[in-house]
């Protein structure tokens, strides 16, 4: 694979969302990981139904805390997986009530925090640092394998390769743009907008929308 194919992958997405930002709405940090959590296999949308009141009073770790698990499984029961999730944001509530958030911040660091996933520690930190990090979801997962780029089978083998074969100036380019071109061009119906895409002539995608 030809490093000016690569380059010219994240500078097409980069130039059609170039103001691209997460879609998750959040007022803090904390809030901001909150959300990121409850976000796992449940869309972007839903999410920020469910946090439009409670954001509005539940801003940092004590607040949650007041509530026990519980309470917070009735908030959250909208979204996908809310039993584990519930569980997962009281315990991240009682150790950010005791450390600062501001010290997570390393991959590593975030990893510490029992449920945090490496994919969530990347949005986490990409959004709150400008971190270079590539957080492959389905749809990141599904275009990478559509293009010319990589041929696996689960996301988590497609992001061994995407630290491999990205630059780090690429991984700033994509890391909001390749989520947006996934959800809304590259589309996971059968229909994904092939007439309208700067990428068709290079793309290897058997069934495109022609
Ligand atoms: S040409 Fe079609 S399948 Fe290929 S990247 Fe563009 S939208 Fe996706």
């Amino acid at each position: 694979m030809l490093k000016k194919d690569i380059d010219f992958f994240a500078t097409t997405l980069y130039n059609m969302y170039p103001n691209a930002k997460t879609e998750l709405e959040y007022n803090n940090d904390f809030q901001l990981l909150i959300a990121i959590l409850m976000s796992a296999q449940t869309t972007d949308k839903q999410v920020n139904k469910v946090n439009e009141v409670f954001f509005k009073k539940l801003i940092k770790p004590a607040d949650w805390l007041e509530m026990w698990v519980e309470k917070i499984k009735e908030y959250i029961k909208t979204v996908s997986f809310f039993n584990n999730k519930a569980q997962n944001i009281y315990k991240t509530c009682e150790i950010l009530s005791n450390q600062d958030l501001e010290e997570f911040d390393t991959l590593d660091k975030l990893k510490s925090l029992a449920w945090v996933w490496i994919k969530t520690a990347k949005v986490f930190l990409a959004v709150t640092k400008d971190a270079a990090y590539l957080a492959v979801d389905t749809h990141v997962h599904r275009v990478l394998n559509r293009v010319w780029l990589v041929k696996t089978k689960s996301p988590e083998e497609t992001d061994k390769i995407a630290e491999k074969i990205f630059t780090k100036q690429n991984l700033a380019d994509l890391h909001h743009s390749l989520i947006l071109f996934g959800r809304y061009h590259c589309t996971a119906t059968r229909k994904p907008k092939c007439k309208t895409c700067p990428l068709l002539e290079k793309c290897s995608y058997k069934n495109k929308n022609i």
